[in-house]
């Protein structure tokens, strides 16, 4: 008789402990949420402007950015998370220029310091806000980041390829000239040496 009244007592237990479970459950199902809102307000989300979250490449309105491949950036990041790949173009007015061609960053090895972005001299580079970064592979964590195509050079003004030519003209001047004076320098040097050698016999 007795285990049949321990069972009746365990039983109301339970059921008062369910219902005083299910009144907090209850409750909270009912109440504005405070934390843990994400995804749920991904569009009206504020994030602050200066959250550094992915390094991006500066593009203007016609997507062309100003990074000129000097490799400042990639030796100032103490971890190795910067590549620049560069080639080698024609420019229309006869010259060789060095231009970017690949600007490879390891977001999965960046620490956010920054370091880039304040050392570029072209001011090129930013940090995004655009936290949403999560991917399944630490490859895709390594960005390309000049991944607009290519702009055409703007062809040079006829003041541009004057100046050019004028410099070309200026430096085979300038070599012609230091070829003559060496040229000269060693003659002179020869000319003292023979005299000093005959000098020398006649004593
Ligand atoms: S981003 Fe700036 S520092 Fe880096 S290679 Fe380009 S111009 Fe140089
Ligand atoms: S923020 Fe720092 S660690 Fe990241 S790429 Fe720039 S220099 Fe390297």
């Amino acid at each position: 008789m007795g285990s049949v009244k321990d069972y009746f007592s365990s039983l109301g237990k339970g059921i008062v402990s369910l219902v005083k479970g299910m009144e907090v459950t209850g409750k909270e199902f009912v109440t504005p949420k405070i934390t843990e809102r994400y995804p749920e307000d991904r569009e009206e989300m504020k994030i602050p402007e200066r959250f550094r979250a992915v390094l991006e490449l500066k593009y203007d309105d016609e997507g062309r950015h100003k990074c000129i491949a000097c490799g400042i950036c990639e030796r100032n990041c103490p971890n190795g998370t910067i590549t620049i790949q560069t080639k080698m173009v024609d420019t229309p007015d006869g010259k060789k220029k060095r231009k970017l061609d690949n600007y490879i960053y390891d977001l999965g090895s960046c620490t956010f310091c920054q370091l880039c972005v304040t050392s570029c001299p072209q001011d090129a580079l930013k940090f995004s806000n655009d936290f949403e970064q999560a991917v399944f592979t630490r490859s895709k964590l390594v960005k390309k980041l000049n991944y607009l195509p290519e702009k055409e050079e703007p062809a040079p003004t006829p003041e541009q390829l004057a100046k050019a030519a004028a410099e070309r003209e200026a430096k085979i001047a300038a070599a012609k000239a230091a070829a003559a004076a060496k040229k000269a320098a060693a003659a002179a040097a020869a000319k003292e040496s023979g005299e000093t050698q005959s000098e020398n016999k006649e004593k």
